[in-house]
């Protein structure tokens, strides 16, 4: 018999096909890439905090099932505050975030690292608190901790105010019933010798993005540009699909009407690229200097320096290529990794690289200028160069979409996708940083106190190619697409 979790009876109430294939096909499951991976660390680092604030309790620190069991029961013998409660019941095993004594039981409240309560969480914690009543335990109340994303650090370790609580008691008491089935549901699909038959469907997105999506629908190599990777236009793709039409080559000419869908089946029809003559005009009517800035920032659920807010998106690097009237390029940048806070450095060097003059080029341009906004409502000396840099802005994004296409991009105009098709040589796919959440996993590994300082110095160099190589990168496209290359 295997035994389940709670996280186990939550993936079957996704999907019971989700968790046979989970249980009996492991050679399914795709490696964790690397945002999934940052998302469980930061998880761990909120239920650090979590304990923190609340420091009077045993900490189970094991995942020694037998020992964890033994270490809670002792606990609870003696009333007292657990972290991490282990519960084995009805063939579930359970962890409980936080498990506070009051006068007629305990208090459960469940971390989590969102900055809501989303509805998956109410039978997350159902589920909890049925297998800690089947242990015989009174929870007076059940929480949820979730991430305030208005909080401020202010320095010192002190991170009360971080985690808001939501008593979710009332929702918990209605469903708890409800888990028998649950459990019962989840023991027969694991009893089941075959994965069960179970179509594609809603389901396989929510509440969460399944693992199995390539299993269960596989690419048709028949269809190479799916109808569905028309932008924004999922009722179009839909009734496209009911028309009969599922790749984009068997669409009907005048069918679509909308000028970024024609450029696209145009494109695909004559397999290379389409530019609408609009976007060289635009381009060609950019004054020099030109400026191509890049940042890469990070976003921590736990600020780690005074005045962020969680989730706040600290800048700590940034690139530009400078372009002048005579093709002269300049490369300026800036990285750092020494563990403090990088934003006025940052913003103060940023400063004196792109000057007072001059388009400001960036892709996806939004990000950047919302940065800027930011560290100039932070730092009130540097402000009025910082509020200057707004108006600069020009974005090739917008650009890119409006008037661009080939069909290699595949419904992505992403800088990753539209680079290999106008200068193939210039591959992310050669880079040991690839893209922004490698350079964020590579930036914490960076300032993390045991790195090595080779290993600090190797990450550093990976860190500086890779934003190097975005704003390069606009260079060559806006060079292509104004006939100079
Ligand atoms: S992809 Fe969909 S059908 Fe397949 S296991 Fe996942 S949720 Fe179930």
């Amino acid at each position: 018999m295997v035994n389940l979790s709670k996280s186990k009876i939550i993936t079957h109430r996704q999907c019971s096909k989700r968790l046979w294939l989970q249980t009996y096909r492991k050679d399914l499951i795709p490696e964790i890439d690397i945002a999934t991976q940052s998302r469980f660390d930061e998880g761990n680092r909120v239920g650090d905090i979590a304990r923190r604030i609340h420091h009077n309790g045993i900490f189970v620190d094991t995942l020694k099932k037998e020992d964890a069991l033994f270490i809670t029961k002792d606990a609870i013998a003696k009333h007292q505050a657990i972290f991490e409660a282990a519960f084995f019941e009805q063939d579930v095993l359970i962890r409980a975030d936080l498990l506070f004594p009051d006068k007629n039981g305990y208090r459960l409240v469940e971390v989590k690292s969102s900055t809501a309560v989303k509805d998956y969480h109410y039978e997350d914690a159902t589920a909890q608190a049925w297998v800690i009543h089947q242990a015989g335990i009174n929870l007076t109340q059940v929480a949820l901790a979730y991430i305030n994303n208005q909080f401020v650090y202010q320095g010192d370790e002190n991170y009360v105010g971080l985690l808001i609580e939501q008593d979710l008691t009332p929702n918990v008491h209605d469903r708890l019933d409800d888990v028998t089935n649950w459990v019962k549901a989840a023991k027969e699909t694991l009893a089941l010798q075959e994965e069960p038959k179970i179509d594609s469907g809603q389901q396989c997105h929510s509440p969460f993005e399944c693992e199995f999506n390539d299993y269960c629908s596989p690419a048709d190599p028949n269809i190479e540009h799916p109808v569905h990777i028309l932008p924004n236009s999922k009722k179009l793709a839909n009734k496209l699909i009911e028309e009969g039409y599922r790749d984009l080559r068997q669409v009907p000419l005048g069918r679509l009407d909308n000028p970024k869908h024609i450029r696209m089946q145009e494109a695909i029809m004559k397999n290379g690229p389409v530019l609408d003559p609009m976007a060289t005009e635009e381009l060609k009517s950019l004054p020099y200097p030109r400026y191509y800035i890049d940042f890469e920032t990070i976003a921590f659920a736990v600020p780690i320096w005074k005045d962020a807010r969680s989730y706040m998106q600290i800048p700590f690097q940034w690139s530009c290529h400078i372009e002048q009237s005579n093709g002269d390029i300049e490369h300026l940048e800036f990285l750092d990794i020494s563990g403090s806070d990088p934003r006025y450095e940052f913003a103060k060097k940023l400063i004196h690289a792109i000057r007072t003059v001059g388009p400001i080029i960036a892709y996806n341009a939004g990000f950047e200028k919302s940065r800027i906004h930011e560290l100039a409502d932070l730092y009130p000396d540097l402000a009025s160069k910082l509020s200057l840099m707004p108006d600069r802005f020009f974005d090739l994004l917008t650009l890119a979409r409006n008037y661009y296409y080939h069909p290699d991009m595949q419904g992505s105009w992403s800088i990753k996708d539209v680079l290999p098709t106008i200068a193939p040589e210039l591959n992310y796919g050669n880079l040991v940083v690839g893209d922004g959440n490698m350079a964020q996993e590579a930036y914490r590994e960076a300032i993390s106190p045991s790195t090595t300082v080779e290993r600090k110095e190797k990450l550093k160099d990976a860190m500086l190619k890779y934003c190097a190589q975005d704003t390069f990168a606009m260079v060559k496209i806006i060079q292509n697409w104004t006939n100079k290359s």
